[in-house]
Parts: structure tokens; sequence; C-alpha cells
């Protein structure tokens, strides 16, 4: 299964000197073959199609035309000279424009005056007319026509490429060249059951037609076996992670669900258990039961309650002798779960702790010590549970919530407080398309919360413009006549923007003067505050003694306050749709029907006014999700960019998650009956797991 010929160096190949060679190394990483072969196209072009000169406009990117040159003439000094030919069809006349070369045009262009020719480039206007500089130009012949029935590929090139001659022709040509050698030589990578499955071409059918297509059909068939291809070893990779995982990382075993557990669901549970959560958190606890490290990512939207999830988890550690904690990403919210926590299980004598930023020294202190001593069964905290000093006497389960805010590094350091990794729940309300979280958490458990408590109504969802602002005060009104709170959510997005600033407290006035006291007290938080500012804002608003919370995304995660019903949120077209979501999640939480308004500006893009009409169409998280992909695309939405699996060749995880989920299923398939990849049938596949691994990053013990 030699690939030496994949492995020649770039160097060796006709037409590629050192120099050549030297910039497609710095420009495109292409070193051997196989990196030029795996240099993809980005579009193609149809050949096939003749354009008129009456037809064109600006907005074409190529157009390719047939006719006859009727004028040619150089133009400018010697020092900079310009060859201009004038290009005619039956229809209409323009000029083709070469600033280099035009000498060497000129005499390529001569002999055939006269002859009809075939003119390829971007039209572009100049001077009110239009014109095509530097065209690919040739007299019609029976063997352009004929090569002129192929889709042709076009590729991305730089301005240093180009400098070298690698321009989009240029690396065509060193595409022909080396899929010239193609001869039996390009191993395949998948086996012979998926390759008949799958109707799947094979690798070297697929490289060829994917630079040279014969025909639409066939490009798609190459653009579908070579996505497939880069999917199902992504999730190979994954999946196999998560055996390796499972084998070594042994796990404490929670074998009994006890007293704190069993009094706390029997006597204090201040609800009944939607069955959602029932399931999950059977399949945490048979998780913490197994042997094995659970890890396990809880996926719910908004409000479908995953703290009461995380807190039943939690009892079941401390019913097995262990500690427990949860880390959230803002303070704010640890406050919020450390006081609902601690007011839940009041009854059960639990010690809790809170340990933040802002813990005092001497607090912080304490806190180090009881857990060293096992004194503190539980710890909430944020990014402050990470640092080193904090050490537990045995934790045994780890939850985090909002993990997308948290790395991949930082979750890691999680797993080194105890001497046996504890168990991981990581919870998040941020609906992660699937294909991405099949991607990106692929070697995670999921456990999905599909239901909301009941009695809750559905938010009706409005988008006003800003000239509108005073039919929404006076919806406000209504609302808060009618016993309810309000949120009102501006645009921060670097919390030192100066101007955003403005805007807050600008808005913060006007709300004031529209809703004054004393019949209207309305309260403030944003990030420039002092946590301890913040808190008691906040403490006021849950409490109930203001009725309009004028704030920043700082509130934006978990908050919740079950009397608030109105989400007003400002320039709403500078969120992105998963943001929006998140705000608008933080009303909707009581019995009582709940509004969120976006309020714009008239002055709104496409892309802005799909966001808006998304928000209003639907509540489902990951509806929304999926429009935020396509919209953004993957690389954008995780925000720390894991561990570059998201660096896709040629699949698109917003289009083909189909595409996706086979290649998940068939590798599911392919390991439970071979977990080592030894049966002969898999050899194609273990031998390209094997090089495309050698990678030395290890995420197999992280995930
Ligand atoms: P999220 O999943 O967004 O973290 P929370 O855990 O904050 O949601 O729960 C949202 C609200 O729903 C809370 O007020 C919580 O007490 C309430 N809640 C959770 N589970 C239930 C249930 N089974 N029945 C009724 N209310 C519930
Ligand atoms: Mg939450």
């Amino acid at each position: 299964m030699s690939s030496t010929f994949l492995n020649t160096p770039i160097e060796y190949l006709k037409n590629v000197g050192p120099q050549k060679a030297e910039v497609l190394k710095k420009e495109l990483h292409i070193f051997r073959y196989s990196d030029l072969l795996t240099f993809y196209p980005f579009r193609y072009v149809d050949r096939t199609k003749f354009y008129k000169i009456k037809d064109i406009n600006e907005d074409l990117p190529y157009v390719q035309l047939r006719g006859r040159i009727v004028n040619t003439k150089t133009i400018g000094t010697k020092r900079s000279q310009r060859f201009v030919a004038t290009f005619a069809d039956e229809t209409g006349k323009l000029e083709l424009v070469w600033f280099q070369g035009a000498k060497w045009i000129a005499e390529k262009i001569k002999p055939h005056f006269s002859h009809e020719f075939i003119v390829f480039g971007k039209p572009t206007i100049f001077g009110g007319h239009f014109n095509i500089s530097h065209p690919e130009i040739e007299p019609v012949s029976e063997e352009n026509t004929t090569l002129a029935s192929a889709l042709q590929a076009v590729y991305n090139s730089t301005e240093k490429l180009k400098t070298k001659g690698l321009d989009t022709r240029g690396i065509a040509r060193l595409q022909k060249t080396v899929c010239s050698l193609i001869r039996n030589n390009i191993p395949e990578t998948l086996s012979k059951t998926i390759l008949e499955r799958f109707h799947l071409l094979s690798r070297e059918e697929a490289l060829k037609q994917i630079h040279f297509p014969q025909n639409q059909e066939m490009l798609k068939k190459a653009e579908f076996r070579l996505k497939f291809e880069e999917l199902f070893f992504i999730q190979l990779k994954l999946l196999k992670q998560k055996n390796t995982r499972e084998k070594t990382n042994k796990g404490f075993v929670f074998s009994i669900v006890g007293d704190y557990f069993n009094n706390f669901y029997s006597s204090y549970l201040p609800f009944e258990l939607t069955n959602a959560q029932k399931r999950v958190i059977k399949e945490i606890r048979l998780d913490m039961g197994s042997g094995k490290q659970m890890n396990r990512l809880l996926q719910g939207d908004v409000g479908s309650g995953k703290t009461m999830v995380a807190l039943m988890s939690i009892l079941i550690a401390l019913d097995n002798g262990f500690q427990a904690c949860l880390m959230a990403p803002t303070e704010i919210l640890a406050h919020q779960h450390f006081e609902t926590i601690a007011d839940l299980l009041k009854p059960l004598h639990i010690t809790i702790g809170l340990l933040t930023g802002s813990t005092k020294a001497k607090e912080r202190r304490q806190i180090h010590e009881q857990l060293q001593n096992g004194e503190m069964q539980i710890l909430i905290g944020t990014h402050a549970l990470l640092e080193d000093v904090v050490q537990f006497k045995n934790i045994g389960l780890v939850v985090i919530d909002e993990q997308h805010r948290f790395g991949v590094a930082q979750r890691a350091k999680m797993w080194d407080k105890n001497t046996q990794s504890p168990h991981m729940l990581i919870m998040s309300a941020t609906p992660i398309p699937r294909t991405l979280a099949m991607t990106l958490y692929g070697d995670l458990d999921v456990s999905i919360i599909d239901e909301l408590p009941p009695g809750r109504k559905a938010i009706q969802t409005v988008h006003r413009f800003d000239s509108h602002r005073d039919r929404v005060f006076g919806f406000m009104r209504e609302q808060i006549a009618a016993g309810r709170q309000i949120y009102v959510v501006y645009p921060l997005i670097k919390e030192s923007e100066k101007m955003d600033y403005k805007d807050l407290m600008d808005g913060y006035e006007s709300i004031s003067r529209a809703f004054p006291l004393p019949q209207y007290n309305v309260s403030i938080v944003h990030g420039q505050m002092k946590s301890d500012a913040k808190e008691y804002e906040m403490q006021r608003f849950v409490r109930g003694e203001t009725n309009i919370m004028v704030a920043t995304t700082v509130i934006e995660v978990g908050v919740n306050v079950s009397n608030a019903s109105v989400m007003v949120i400002e320039s709403a077209e500078r969120f992105g749709l998963s943001q929006l979501h998140q705000l608008r999640g933080r009303v909707g939480r009581g019995a009582e029907q709940s509004y969120c308004i976006l309020m714009t500006s008239y002055k709104l893009g496409s892309e802005g006014r799909l966001r808006m009409e998304t928000m209003c169409r639907t509540n489902d998280g990951f509806e929304i999700a999926d429009v935020d992909l396509k919209l953004r695309g993957p690389g954008d939405m995780s925000g720390t960019m894991q561990s570059g699996v998201l660096d896709l060749n040629i699949a698109d995880l917003a289009k083909d998650s189909q595409i996706l989920h086979s290649a998940r299923n068939i590798a599911i398939e392919i390991l439970t009956e071979d977990p080592n990849l030894e049966k002969i049938e898999n050899a194609n596949i273990a031998y390209q797991f094997a090089l495309s691994n050698t990678d030395k990053t290890n995420w197999s013990r992280i995930s």
C-alpha cells in the first residue's frame, strides 16, 4: 500500500522549480503531491457557456465570449505600456487590456487576425465601458472547443503565488500535470463495504474529478466522496478517543443513592420533575455508577431546568462520601446558583461555599481549609475554582454551567483536582447545532432536556422600530401595572467601548424620565460596576423592588427572575442569534405570558432582517442555532476554538449534516465490530487513520 507517489516532494513535479516550490510551501503548505491534490478548487466555471457581449453585466464573476479582434493599439510610454485589443461579436464590442507582456500578446494575436477567438475573463467597467483585463484568449480550434466542454476549476491564490505565475490558471496547470501522473497509484482509504454502501467513487477517481470534472454529476460525486472521507475520519478519531478514555479513565463508583438524594426528593423538591429531567438524572446516575469516568454534555434550552439536574447529581456524589463543585462563567450566575441551591438544601444541613474573584482573602482561606479537610461538601463559584490553591479532600463530581464560556484547557484543569479524575457534567444552554455538537463534542456522551417545565407559555416575540418607542413604553407601563418586571438590554459588546457605554447611559436616562420616581423604580447593571454594587442592584430586582432593569449582556446567562415578563432588546441587530435567544430566555420563566421586543432602526441589512424574522418565528433553540450556523459559518460559532476539528478542507457543517450523520453512524458501526481496526476489510481505514493521527496533540484525555 505504498504511497510513494503521494509522498513525492512537490519540487519533483514538472515545471515546479525550487522557487515555485518555496512559495507553494510557504503560502499553501503544499509540500508533497498529496498536498497539491487535496488543495481543492473553491468553485467552478462552466466553460460550455458562452455570453453575448450585450448580456454582460458587472456582477458576473467570469464570462466566456466568442468573437473577433477588430483593432489593436499600444498605449502609453515605454515605461508603462498598455496593449488594447477591441473585441467584437455580433452584439457589441469591448476592450481587452494587457498591462504587461504587451509585445508577447500582440505577437500571439497577430497571425490569427480575422480569426475567431475564445476570450475568458472577468468583465469590469472602466470609463463607462466594459473591458476585460488580462483575459485568457485563444483562437478557436477543434482542440479548445472540445476542451471547452468541461467545468473549469478555480483555485484560491495569493499575491506571492501570482508573482510566481501561480494564479488560478497556474495552479490548474500544476493540477493537470500531477493528475496526468495518476495511474493506480492513489491508495484507497475507505473499506469496500463503505464504498459500496454509499456508492462512493474511489479516492483516485474522486481526486481526478474534483480538479477536472467530466460533468456536473461527476463533480457532485467527487465532492460527496471527499466530504464523506473527511467527516468519517474526524468522527472515527473522536469515537476512538472516547473508547480509549472509557477504557483507561476509571471513575469513582457512586454505588448508592442515599439519604441526601432520597430525603430531598421525597420531602423538599419544590416541583414535580419533568420526564426529561427524570430521564437525564437516570442517565447520569448510571454513568456515575459504571466505574468509568463520566463525561456528559447536558444540553437543554434556557429555562429547561438544568440546575435541578445538577443539584440532584451533586446529591448523589455527597451520598457516596464525595465533594462536588459547580462552576459558572460569571459572578452573578455563581451567586444565583449559590443562593438557589443553598436555599433548597437548607433543611439538609449541607455545608456549601461560594468562591469568586471577589471573595475576601480571609473568607477565601477559610474555604480552602474547609475544602481540604472535607468539611465543605459543595463549592459553587467562577473561574476562581480553577486556581491551584483550590484543593479538595475528595472531589467526585464537577459540574460546569454554560460550558461554551470555558475552553478545553480549563475543563482539563478540573480533571486534576483529585488523584483519579472526577466525573464531569457539562451543561450548555447554547443550543449548538447537532452537526457542530457532533464534531466539537463528538467524544462526549450527550443528554438532552427536550421538554420545558409545565405551564410555561411560549414567549411572544415582536420586532419594533426605534420610532415606535412610545408605543413600546406604553406597553411596558401596562405590564408594570399588572405587576410584572421588565429587562431592557443594551449591546455592550466590549465592556470597555465608550460609545456603547454612552448608549447605555443615554438609554437609562430616557427610561428614567419616562418611568419617573416615585411611581417607578429603575435599576441599572453593567460590567464597569463593582461587583457588590452589581449584586445589590440585581438583588433589588430579584426581590421585586425595582420595575425595570436596564442592563448590558452581563445578565445574559442564567439569571432567573420568574416575575420578569418583558425583555426589550435595544439595537437588536447588533446581537448574534444565539445571544438573542439567550437573552430572551431570561423571561418566560413564570406562569405569566411573556414578551420579547426586538428594537432596531429602519436601517437593517438583509442578514439582520433574517435574524429578527427568525427570532419572531420560533422559540426553538436548535432551529435558531441552525440558522445561526448558516449565517455565520462554524468558525465563528463556538467562541473558543477548541481543537482545530473545524478546519475542514471540503466539508461544510452548515450544509453537510446528512453526510456527517452517515459518516458518524458507519464509524460507530465499524468500531463496535472492530474496535482496534484489526480486520482485513478495515485495513485501508486503519492505515489512513494511523497516518492522519501522527500529529502530537493528544486530545483523548481531555474532552
Ligand atoms: P436552565 O436550564 O436555563 O438553567 P433553570 O435550571 O434555571 O433553567 O430553571 C428555570 C426555572 O424553571 C427555575 O425557576 C426552576 O426553578 C424552574 N424549574 C425547573 N424544573 C422545573 C420543573 N420540573 N417544574 C417546574 N419548574 C421547574
Ligand atoms: Mg442555567
